[in-house]
């Protein structure tokens, strides 16, 4: 018998309270120290590794304080600042146009609305949900990167493939106090256990309460 509403929010929770105690110290996963600096490292995040991203912004930071230094810097220069990471031509493109935006409309400070946010080129609402949770504790919904998308098919909490209906779910099986921590803790598991590829099931602590959709058994 397919399951209630209920009884998947029941599982939902479960699942939340298992990662919690599995994973205690997750936490957001790019450094940044202003909303500025966590602007540019979500662009800089797309396809590249966390760290990589961490480890060019350790210096690029020291040399962009706000967004008229992205925004008037030769491409040139932007480009090699950030060539150690996947597509920095398009990304240094990117950073210039959000930041030419912020100069433009919001007197170079980054907004603190979704409206606003998504407004700005290169910004959908998985950058905005991480800027509004993580720098301004403005919680809006949930990022659903690709660690939330896959854990959250495989565990049968969705059955959409669009990073909306997926949202949209997991909105409506958790409350809002957990939306931030969540993506926190499924990349934690998503690297550890539940991988892309031959995710470790059998050790998994959620094995019990994971549907395991679309994984070999
Ligand atoms: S049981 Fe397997 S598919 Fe389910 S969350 Fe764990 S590793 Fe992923």
């Amino acid at each position: 018998m397919d399951e209630t509403m209920e009884q998947t929010r029941q599982r939902a929770q479960q699942i939340l309270e298992r990662l919690k105690a599995q994973y205690p110290d997750a936490k957001y996963y790019l450094n940044f120290s202003n909303p500025l600096e966590l602007l540019v490292a979500a662009i800089l995040s797309a396809q590249a590794r966390d760290e990589a991203v961490n480890a060019v912004t350790a210096e690029l930071f020291q040399k962009y304080k706000t967004a008229e230094d992205y925004a008037t810097a030769p491409l040139e220069r932007l480009e090699n600042d950030l060539r150690k990471i996947n597509f920095y031509r398009n990304k240094a493109r990117a950073i210039q146009a959000a930041c030419r935006a912020l100069v433009e409309r919001h007197g170079g400070r980054v907004p603190d609305t979704m409206e606003a946010l998504t407004k700005l080129p290169g910004v959908g609402r998985k950058t905005a949900n991480a800027i509004l949770a993580n720098a301004f504790d403005k919680v809006e919904g949930i990022v659903v990167d690709t660690h939330v998308a896959r854990l959250s098919r495989r565990l049968g909490l969705t059955a959409h493939d669009d990073p909306e209906g997926i949202e949209r779910d997991l909105m409506a099986l958790l409350p809002k106090s957990e939306w931030k921590r969540l993506p926190w803790l499924m990349k934690a598991h998503g690297r550890a256990v539940c991988t892309p590829r031959a995710p470790k099931c059998p050790r998994c602590v959620l094995n019990d309460l994971c549907s395991k959709v679309g994984v070999q058994r």
